[in-house]
């Protein structure tokens, strides 16, 4: 690469200031690293990031990251979505689910949090308010800057961006959909061809409208209508040009194809398409470049999943990489990331195209959606479907031992008034400590620098003894009994590298 570069090694270059660029960013420099953020628009405001186009729905396991960092009262202020939604729990194929059917009895090991339900936010709030926190603490995002060069070396990765060039350790692609980082790095990216074209716009529309209010399917597609607002899935095996402006014009002829109605559109306000491809990367890392959200997987829009995923990766990776950088853990920690989140990409793929399957307009899946409808509706399928929907069944495969060892650890409410989310606030892993007496602080102790103690009591402790967590809220090692000896400290080794590691 024959470009103009600086002599500043940073830590790691993230390509993309979308939602799962800054989350990493935060993640990253909440451990101190030196981290350089580097985004192709100039402005992070667009009209497509404001409510509703904007509006995302958020997973029970976001809300739990973003609590975790101190991040979820600002991001619920910022979106102003007030109350958490209560009616429905979310959708599945355009089927919605009733919040009211699910029995969260069933979720042993979850205590009621700030986080226990799904909400909404726009990508606009939440992109505002991980970036103030990322720069407040430290992160140098430069915007209009799109990475369009890389050279690994081996022992760091040179960053080209237009002219610029940065030095970094690690490079990890955060720049969405159509990544260049992936693109560039030659990550292979497989998967399956799509099936429809669909749209979200806002629409005027000639009244009286022959249009049926709410989700509709049809024997061609699918289409939901709300007062100015109008989604569309057009089975035309994605024959739309997405490169071409969305005409008024173009959108009444899918919308009265796909309704088979006259309906008439006087005038789209503001629209954007998507389309159900769905691919993966096969592997989430290439020698010192890693990938991370859209960049890593895409699919549809169905059910929202995407950004739900892009932020779990984010909060799976920051840690690892910075232990790794740091050198407090073995470089092997990272090959957790691809053990832990392809599965969870692979899933996601699978969700959406069972939804697609649902949705197709023909007659054989209209008879199962008949069927899911059915199932939908009891507390089994309620709950089922809000589980995965609110990742609430994600359970890492960490080796086994006890039940809760994978899972997102309970939120204990602690009798000084704090919660267990607190102490994970900055970042470290916590080791909570219900033996009576609490016995394990001198065990511990030589990780102190990256595992803090907590020995308090817990409104409802779940008959657990002792729990390791790691910094991203999943539970290490967890006992109902006296821990037997060395236990906590095999555990702590394999999370947090060797007892007393030197910090760089
Ligand atoms: C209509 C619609 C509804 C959706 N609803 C939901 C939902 O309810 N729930 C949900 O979880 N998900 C939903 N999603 C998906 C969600 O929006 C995405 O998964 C999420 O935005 C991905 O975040 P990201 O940071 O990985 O990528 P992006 O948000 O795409 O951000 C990537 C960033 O990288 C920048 N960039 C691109 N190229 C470069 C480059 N070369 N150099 C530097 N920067 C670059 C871009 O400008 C952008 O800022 C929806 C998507 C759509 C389209």
């Amino acid at each position: 690469m024959t470009l103009y570069s600086s002599s500043r090694l940073y830590d790691v270059v993230i390509a993309g200031a979308g939602p799962v660029g800054l989350f990493l960013a935060c993640e990253l420099a909440l451990a101190k690293l030196d981290v350089l953020v580097l985004e192709r628009a100039d402005s992070p405001v667009t009209p497509l990031k404001a409510p509703p186009l904007g509006t995302r729905g958020l997973s029970v396991a976001t809300g739990e990251a973003l609590h975790r960092r101190g991040l979820l009262d600002d991001v619920l202020a910022a979106a102003a979505t007030g109350a958490p939604r209560k009616a429905q729990a979310g959708h599945f194929a355009g089927i919605g689910i009733d919040a009211a059917k699910i029995d969260p009895s069933r979720w042993t090991y979850r205590l009621p949090n700030p986080a226990s339900t799904n909400f909404a936010a726009d990508m606009g709030s939440v992109e505002s308010v991980l970036a103030a926190r990322a720069i407040a603490l430290g992160v140098d995002v430069r915007r209009g800057l799109p990475v369009t060069g890389l050279d690994d070396r081996g022992e760091e990765v040179m960053v080209g961006a237009g002219t610029a060039a940065f030095r970094a350790r690690w490079l990890v692609g955060c720049d969405g959909g159509r990544s260049t980082v992936r693109k560039l790095a030659g990550f292979a990216f497989e998967g399956t061809e799509p099936q429809f074209t669909a749209y979200y716009a806002l629409v005027d529309m000639a009244e009286p409208s022959p249009l049926r209010p709410g989700r509709n399917a049809t024997p061609s597609g699918f289409y939901m209508n709300q007062p100015g607002q109008i989604a569309i899935a057009d089975f035309d095996g994605s024959a739309f040009d997405r490169a071409k402006a969305i005409t008024v014009e173009h959108l009444q002829t899918v919308l009265r194809r796909v309704s088979a109605t006259d309906v008439t559109l006087s005038a789209v306000r503001l629209a954007t398409s998507f389309t159900d491809r769905a691919r993966l990367a096969t592997t989430y890392r290439k020698g010192r470049v890693l990938l991370a959200g859209d960049a890593a997987h895409i699919h549809s829009a169905l059910g929202g999943q995407g950004l739900n995923t892009g932020l779990g990766d984010a909060m799976n990776l920051g840690w690892k990489l910075a232990a790794v950088i740091r050198r407090t853990a073995p470089a092997d920690l990272l090959d957790t990331y691809q053990a832990e989140r392809h599965p969870v990409g692979q899933w996601v793929l699978d969700w959406t195209r069972a939804q697609v399957a649902v949705m197709r307009p023909d007659p054989h899946a209209r008879a199962v959606e008949r069927i899911v409808r059915d199932l939908v509706d009891t507390p089994d399928g309620a709950t089922y479907f809000t589980e995965r929907l609110w990742g609430v069944s994600l359970q890492y495969d960490l080796g086994g031992g006890h039940p809760l060892v994978g899972r997102s650890v309970p939120d204990f409410a602690f009798d000084d008034g704090s919660r267990l989310a607190c102490h994970l606030r900055h970042g470290a892993g916590v080791l909570v400590d219900f033996g009576d007496p609490a016995s394990l602080q001198r065990s511990i102790a030589p990780w102190a620098d990256r595992i803090r103690y907590v020995a308090l009591r817990a409104q409802n402790e779940l008959g657990l003894t002792a729990v390791l967590v790691r910094p991203d809220g999943f539970v290490a090692w967890a006992s109902d009994e006296m821990p037997a000896a060395g236990a906590v400290e095999r555990a702590a080794t394999a999370w947090f590298g060797p007892a007393g590691s030197v910090l760089r």
